[in-house]
């Protein structure tokens, strides 16, 4: 049997009760930051919860950083304490009381996929709304006390620490098999009979090789990147009727949720709306979403950020797609990654599409260069058997003049962030263009 620590609420909820006690004696409080960067582990879950259950901001960093750039990261969180990788030492020997609920959102940086991070900042919540959110997350997922959920994704990324977060506030427990391995992850499921986990299409696409009882699911959720149709039908053959759940969301706020069926009934599509959300877009194609009070958040320190993405109670965070007349939601990618070729449009996941259709290619990734032709022209990298010349005959039978790629490249493998997603602003310099 494979040995894999397990945090019970009630366990959890006496080290949070300390680490409150540790956070007063040191007259750490309501708004400040509190920066720690370790693995996964029982202390750290206790620290960011009794941090934020006492209206303290965690600010949960990569372990993995260049000390330079966590140096970088925590001069800008500005926190009143750093405990580094020892999140241990805030469980001392005092208790104090704790909040029924989060007092405050972590803070987190976004991966930067599209540039530098940015710090999102939720502040110190009012009681009511500190309640709504709580509420909010543990009804959408029905995170209850029978539930055994499985941490596949570092703890400093915000959905993964939501789900485990909200778990043991409903009372559940959280496995924490440490960094994603398939084969560990694998067995894991098959003998911990988990109920809930959150991955990234990355992590689906590992444990589809496993050999794996998925028989104790009733949610795995799914988000970060887009996943691939044969991956996703994989996933739902192999797990209980409905259980799998796409969400699109970010580091910022949480959209759209999409059950298995919505999923089959439109392939490719990320879902509707979360409850309480209304997504629309404007006339350029960005998504934008109304969101709730308690879900609004700001650029820490960025004002001009924050201004940018705000419109009243509406904001965005940059992504393009489109909203069917029955709620639907389905995605073109970054605004960053739009390619103008021609005075066209052109949306990479379009293009993608087309080219990832073909029987010899695993996957492919579509981007602009400055062209003085065409203003910025279209190119692609993929990974795949078919030979660059075959993969530019059959985009010229699908695509027209400005969405063809000019040139097609073969790659051993595309670049990624450690959450899965492409990274397109390599893939110039990867290709020595
Ligand atoms: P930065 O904003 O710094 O560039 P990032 O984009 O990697 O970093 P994250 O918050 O980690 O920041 O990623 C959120 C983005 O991931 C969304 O804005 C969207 O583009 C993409 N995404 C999220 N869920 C899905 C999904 N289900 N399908 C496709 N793409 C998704």
């Amino acid at each position: 049997m494979n040995e894999v620590p397990v945090v019970r609420a009630a366990d959890s909820t006496a080290a949070q009760r300390r680490v409150a006690g540790a956070l007063a004696d040191r007259g750490i409080g309501r708004g400040d930051r509190l920066v720690v960067s370790a693995t996964a582990s029982p202390e750290l879950l206790a620290v960011v919860l009794g941090a934020l259950r006492t209206g303290v901001v965690p600010v949960v960093l990569d372990p993995a950083l260049p000390a330079a750039e966590r140096a970088e990261l925590v001069a800008d969180a500005d926190p009143a304490l750093d405990v580094g990788d020892d999140p241990g030492q805030l469980l001392g020997d005092t208790e104090a009381d704790l909040a029924p609920f989060p007092l405050a959102r972590p803070m987190h940086y976004t991966s930067g996929t599209t540039g530098r991070r940015k710090g999102v900042w939720s502040g110190v919540l009012a009681d009511d709304d500190a309640r709504a959110l709580a509420t909010e997350e543990i009804n959408l997922w029905g995170f209850g006390p029978d539930d055994r959920h499985l941490v596949l994704s570092p703890l400093h990324h915000s959905a993964p620490l939501r789900f485990a977060a909200h778990t043991l506030l409903a009372g559940g427990e959280v496995l924490l098999p440490g960094p994603f391995d398939a084969a560990r992850a694998a067995r894991t499921i098959t003998d911990q009979a988990p109920t809930t986990t959150f991955c990234v299409p990355t992590h689906l696409q590992r444990l589809l090789r496993e050999d794996v009882d998925w028989s104790s699911f009733r949610l795995l959720a799914h988000a970060g990147a887009p996943c691939p149709e044969p991956v996703k039908r994989a996933v739902v053959a192999a797990l209980p009727d409905g259980a799998v759940h796409e969400f699109y969301g970010s580091t910022e706020a949480q959209f759209t949720v999409c059950t298995t069926e919505d999923w089959l009934a439109r392939p490719g599509s990320v879902g509707r709306a979360r409850p309480g959300r209304t997504l629309s877009t404007d006339e350029r194609g960005q998504l934008w979403c109304a969101v709730p009070r308690w879900a609004r958040f700001e650029y820490w320190r960025a004002p001009e950020k924050t201004a940018a993405a705000w419109d009243g109670d509406w904001v965005t965070v940059g992504d393009l797609g489109r909203v069917d007349d029955d709620g639907t939601v389905w995605l073109d990618g970054r605004r960053e990654d739009l390619v103008i070729s021609g005075g066209v449009n052109v949306y990479p996941a379009e293009v993608e599409a087309v080219l990832d259709a073909h029987p010899g290619v695993v996957e492919s990734a579509v981007f602009g260069v400055p062209d003085d032709d065409w203003g910025q022209r279209v190119v692609a990298a993929y990974v795949g058997t078919a030979t660059p010349d075959e993969l530019a005959a059959w985009a010229r039978e699908r695509l027209g003049p400005a969405k063809r790629p000019k040139s097609t490249r073969r790659l051993d493998e595309l670049p990624r962030t450690s959450t899965g997603k492409v990274r397109r602003l390599d893939l110039p310099g990867v290709l020595g263009l």
